[in-house]
């Protein structure tokens, strides 16, 4: 995809259409075709002895819903880093906190805490009424923003970065000064879904399209990276201590800064790649392949998914995990050279979906993780050249699945991020099970068809704020067929699949087979019976309710639809010769939680019989 002209100006000369095909969209949209707008000024200052920083910003917001708005809410991320907070109540009651968060915020001092305090609040020039309430600021406007209105929030406020907790946070255990992650007053979304306003409990987020132009003033010394595009030398900048970003069209800004960073930049045909890290003998080989392999990384990605919109990415020793923002990550950097180019390609691929599709994570997590981890499996086999059959690049995940949903502790994939009764449960499914679910597809519709519908999907909803159903109906035009029973049974509960070969007779002439569905989720089944000289006969059986079939392999045979009411489905196959074994599903293309029931083997003789009791 590269060399054709940027995707970003495509992007935006189509928001400059929108406006005119408003009314056209909204007839076959479900939604209405809105997206709200911001735009953000602002000027930070920052007291690197007592790690605050004062700011004033000034942030228009669009209107572009069909409603009028009488409140209006900013996240204050920083004030989760305090004892007591909803954050750290949270991390300490949960089963299995996060080790590197567990009690540490309830033992953070006065100095250590963050916090954010918002001082002076106007709207379009006059005062309006406030009210901090936790992670969240809550304005009570004089008048309400009218559908294709603009308001202009004119704040001041002062601010305590943390103790480096998680993401966020000053001198971290690798020794990044400032991870400047959720660390300014930002809009609540008001989407199609009404109001986000989520407290901070610690994860997933979601935001609104906005343009950045943030200056930044440190002691001189310090070299910064973050979203956006730096205007200016970065020289002059490390010597007056002046940092100035511009973004556009991004969900978020982040930044973070050191005297120690080492920067590299890699130049791509559309796109900058940058790499901040602080030397260390022990990790910098890493550091020094990581530029090549995030570029092979960068023009995959842009041939699977879509093109890569903004012009530049960065790759920031953050020094605690790895968290995407637009046009940047936060990474520890002490890592493994596979580990390194892994968590990058991982935070690179959450562009795609996080960025640009950028689906509420709090309410479909899977749709960020799960899609991120699915398109970084392939990734990662491409460029260490490893096999890509069947599942096999997400083979891990399948079984992290497999594992949860057997143990009887799986929570449904459409838990609420913040809201699953153990840390694991969110893990599994946001990652593990979002992938399968894109993996999977496979069984149903075909690789072909799912990997276009992954295509299409960015195109038709970057920018606009997918949700599961805008994915299903593109998957379903992708494939032609009805995909309903699939999301709702993945998605909405834990039902298992696991499908078994019941009973088996082979006469002189026909075989005969009879096959179960033990598990209570119903799937497409697809059958290879194997002869006693080695030559195979594959079998494909759709469902009833999906009103068709997936493209068939040359040498398969499509059998009658299995109605997901049946138990059981039977049928009978010429034969010639002895078999030697029949499998369900030999591609393990399914998350069949139960294997040991798919298959059976013969001994070469002419007549055979099974029957599973
Ligand atoms: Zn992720």
């Amino acid at each position: 995809m590269f060399g054709t002209p940027s995707a970003f100006l495509k992007m935006q000369a189509f928001g400059f259409a929108a406006a005119f095909l408003l009314v056209s969209l909204t007839t076959w949209s479900q939604y209405p075709g809105y997206q709200q707008a911001a735009d953000y000024t602002m000027t930070i200052v920052m007291d690197t002895t007592l790690h605050q920083y004062r700011g004033e910003m000034e942030v228009t917001l669009k209107n572009n819903s069909p409603d009028a708005l009488d409140r209006a809410f900013f996240h204050l991320f920083f004030n989760a880093f305090q004892p007591g907070s909803m954050m750290d109540i949270r991390s300490q009651s949960i089963v299995d906190p996060d080790s590197r968060v567990g009690n540490r915020i309830g033992e953070l001092s006065k100095e250590e805490w963050g916090w954010i305090q918002v001082e002076n609040l106007t709207v379009n020039g006059k005062s309006v009424q406030f009210n901090h309430d936790g992670t969240l600021l809550d304005v009570a406007l004089n008048e309400p923003i009218r559908s294709g209105k603009k308001a202009t929030f004119t704040m001041e406020w002062n601010a305590q970065v943390p103790r480096q907790i998680r993401r966020s946070g000053w001198m971290n255990k690798e020794g990044i000064e400032y991870s400047m992650t959720q660390w300014y007053p930002k809009l609540c979304e008001y989407d199609h879904d009404g109001w986000h306003t989520e407290p901070y409990i610690g994860r997933e987020f979601h935001g609104i399209w906005s343009d950045y132009d943030v200056t930044i003033d440190l002691p001189a010394g310090y070299i910064v990276g973050g979203t956006g595009v730096l205007k200016g030398s970065e020289s002059e900048a490390i010597s007056t201590g002046n940092w100035h970003f511009t973004a556009e069209n991004v969900i978020d800004f982040a930044w973070a800064a050191d005297p120690d960073y080492i920067h590299t930049s890699e130049q791509l045909d559309d796109v900058t790649l940058h790499f901040y890290h602080q030397e260390n003998p022990a990790f910098d080989a890493a550091w020094e392949k990581l530029p090549a392999y995030a570029a092979k990384a960068m023009a995959f990605l842009n041939e699977l998914v879509g093109p890569y919109p903004y012009p530049q990415y960065t790759v920031i020793q953050g020094g605690d995990g790895g968290m995407e923002y637009p046009m940047a990550t936060l990474v520890t950097g002490q890592r493994s050279e596979r580990s390194l180019i892994g968590v990058t390609v991982h935070e690179m691929a959450h562009s795609w979906f996080q960025a640009v599709l950028a689906n509420n994570e709090s309410l479909y997590e899977f749709m960020d993780e799960g899609m991120t981890s699915y398109v970084t499996s392939l990734c990662m086999s491409h460029l260490f050249a490893e096999a890509m059959t069947g599942n096999s690049p997400h083979r891990s995940s399948y079984s992290s699945y497999i594992n949860q949903a057997l143990s009887g502790k799986e929570e449904a994939l459409i838990t609420h991020a913040d809201h699953y009764q153990t840390n694991r449960a969110y893990g599994v499914a946001a990652y593990s099970k979002g992938e399968v679910l894109l993996a999977q597809l496979s069984a149903v519709m075909g690789d072909s068809a799912r990997d276009q519908g992954l295509k299409n999907y960015f195109t038709e909803w970057a920018f606009k704020h997918p949700g599961p159903h805008d994915f299903k109906r593109v998957m379903e035009k992708a494939s032609g067929l009805d995909l309903d029973w699939y999301f709702q049974y993945f998605m909405h509960s834990t039902h298992q699949i696991d499908a078994s070969i019941d009973a088996v007779a082979v006469g002189n002439d026909t075989l005969s087979i009879t096959m179960g569905r033990p598990g209570a989720m119903p799937m497409p089944v697809d059958l290879l019976v194997t002869f006693g000289d080695g030559s195979t006969q594959a079998f494909h059986i759709p469902l009833v309710m999906m009103r068709g079939n997936r493209p068939l392999e040359s040498n398969e045979v499509l059998l009658d639809d299995w109605a997901w009411t049946h138990p059981t489905y039977s049928f009978e196959w010429p034969v010639t010769q002895a078999i030697e074994s029949i499998e369900i599903d030999p591609l393990r293309k399914t998350a069949d939680v139960n294997r040991k029931n798919n298959s059976v083997r013969f001994n070469a003789q002419k007549t055979q019989q099974f029957l599973r009791h």
